[in-house]
């Protein structure tokens, strides 16, 4: 992938938020509790080795990510902090990552047998956090045979270091705490079982701990909350209130590359599906689906110069074509993504406007758009 800098489009993130939004959940940590900033995803969008950098400067105490590589990519930017792999990991490359000292997830007693076979024979000791699966339906542990059974495997045995365990909660942004207090109380229930010591035992993600939840953990698994955003982002319902401020580190910014006159059936962009009823102005954003912004954007109002204009026709793989009020020029700044929340093209607004949420549509900003640090 080719990053796109001889090209007027780019993300740019506030390094600022970002640190403000650590050192707020780090004054809001209860007694004791650690911060884990979650940067899998490229740090949702943001660019992970330069927020994985912010987040030490802010205090986090270690990392997470979702896959190896994207451990290996912190480890190789010389981030030295705990690294732990939230997604399963292959059992063949478990020599590889205790060879990096980062730490890995066990989603069951046969992954740690074969992790064992692998790492026979080499002098490594891999750190393991061992899931729980209390209610997400995802990974983990949910039998207290085979649960007991991988403690029994683990007690005194030099290939695993038991740094941890974990669960996730499925509904943590939710107003009803029904499930999320089931998922506790299974939690609680596995917890009773250990017979291994993990030093750190955790369940908080964003949600948990901004909205006050109350549970035991020794860490958070901060994620969403780095960059601003509130973890209850649904289109139907309004955000639950958030127990910090958070500001939203993210906008994306492009300018137009052409704008000209089309007469009164002149059609835009691919099937036409926007027809001129009169002479319109249009201006062509070097921007598409091919850098993240869907196709569903089509209709999205976006930030030209000082006003709000509708994307017209379909969002193309690479361009896009607004509507202007009045005559502007080549080069007008463009934002089609605006960091102030309370813009109408707020991320949040944006994730609505496509039946999404704002994870998804940060997610979704390609490598082809460079990543602008400032502050
Ligand atoms: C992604 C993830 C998190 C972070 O979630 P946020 O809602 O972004 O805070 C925490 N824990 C696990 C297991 C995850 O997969």
């Amino acid at each position: 992938m080719v990053p796109g800098f001889h090209r007027p489009a780019a993300v740019y993130v506030d390094l600022a938020a970002i640190r403000q939004n650590i050192e707020q959940e780090i004054k809001h940590l209860q007694p004791g509790q650690k911060l884990f900033a979650v940067v899998k995803a490229n740090a949702y969008g943001h660019g992970a080795v330069r927020i994985a950098q912010e987040a030490v400067k802010a205090g986090a105490s270690g990392f997470c990510v979702a896959i190896l590589d994207e451990a290996l990519e912190l480890r190789r930017a010389g981030i030295i902090a705990p690294i732990l792999v939230l997604g399963v990991t292959q059992p063949e490359y478990a020599a590889l990552a205790a060879a990096n000292g980062i730490s890995l997830t066990v989603p069951s007693l046969k992954w740690l047998k074969d992790v064992q076979t692998n790492l026979a024979g080499n002098n490594l000791q891999l750190k393991i956090h061992l899931a729980v699966d209390s209610g997400m339906g995802r990974i983990g542990f949910s039998e207290d045979s085979e649960f007991n059974a991988a403690n029994d495997f683990l007690l005194n045995n030099p290939n695993f270091d038991v740094e941890g365990m974990f669960t996730h909660f499925a509904s943590a942004d939710s107003a009803d705490d029904t499930y999320f207090q089931g998922q506790v109380d299974r939690f609680t229930h596995f917890k009773k079982l250990l017979k291994v010591k993990p030093r750190w035992i955790h369940v908080d993600n964003t949600a948990a701990s901004v909205f006050n939840k109350k549970v035991h953990s020794d860490l958070v698994r901060f994620g969403i909350g780095i960059y601003g955003l509130n973890p209850s982002s649904n289109p139907t319902s309004p955000d639950l209130p958030v127990q910090i401020k958070l500001k939203p580190a993210l906008s994306f910014v492009s300018e137009l590359v052409q704008v000209h006159t089309i007469h009164q059936g002149q059609g835009v962009g691919y099937g036409s599906t926007y027809i001129a009823d009169k002479d319109q102005i249009i201006g062509t954003v070097p921007v598409g689906y091919a850098d993240g912004f869907i196709r569903k954007f089509q209709g999205f109002k976006i930030k030209v110069g000082n006003e709000f204009c509708p994307i017209v026709g379909r969002v193309c793989m690479d361009q896009l074509m607004v509507l202007l009020p009045y005559e502007m020029a080549v080069g007008t700044k463009v934002v089609l993504i605006s960091n102030n929340p309370a813009a109408p093209n707020s991320i949040k607004k944006a994730a609505d406007y496509v039946d999404s949420i704002h994870y998804e549509v940060a997610c979704l900003l390609d490598d082809r758009l460079p990543r602008k640090y400032y502050n």
